[in-house]
């Protein structure tokens, strides 16, 4: 996609991020990072969800360390945190490829779909203009239940 002008300039963590910010990333953060690249943009884990893949490759890692892993990486901007339900968090990869988008989930069992709206970008874009806001994104999340759990 072509950067257009009056997008917010996010950074890609991934070109400029890994090597200034490697030497922060400890073997555990690493591991986290890695499976986050592994499965690629468009998916969402719960922090439960990356316990579980690490401790299938043998990882010794508690929950509680996940957690922390999990919101250091968004604070350095290498995942994007997202509040689908009440409590319920999951962190996906914040990509340059994967631009604004917007997140259709499942109340009951936590099915996350991705869709796309120019309206609603716009519609940030406009509201942050009007009250002389800079734009940091403009995502939607609709919360309903899916045909599985109807
Ligand atoms: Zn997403
Ligand atoms: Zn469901």
């Amino acid at each position: 996609m072509a950067l257009g002008a009056g997008y917010s300039s996010k950074s890609s963590p991934l070109e400029t991020g890994l090597h200034k910010n490697g030497r922060r990333l400890t073997p555990q953060r690493t591991k986290v990072l890695d499976l986050f690249q592994a499965i690629g943009c468009g998916n969402h884990l719960s922090a439960e969800e990356v316990h579980a893949h690490l401790i299938q490759s043998k990882a010794r890692v508690s929950l509680a360390t996940i957690y922390r892993t999990l919101r250091l990486l968004v604070k350095i901007g290498f995942l994007h945190e997202l509040e689908l339900s009440e409590g319920c968090h999951r962190f996906e990869l914040l990509s340059k490829d994967h631009p604004d988008h917007h997140h259709l989930v499942c109340i009951n069992c936590g099915r996350t779909e991705e869709f796309e709206s120019d309206q609603v970008v716009v519609a940030g874009r406009k509201a942050a203009e009007n009250q002389g806001f800079k734009l940091i994104e403009s995502t939607l999340n609709v919360r309903a239940i899916c045909p599985n759990c109807l």
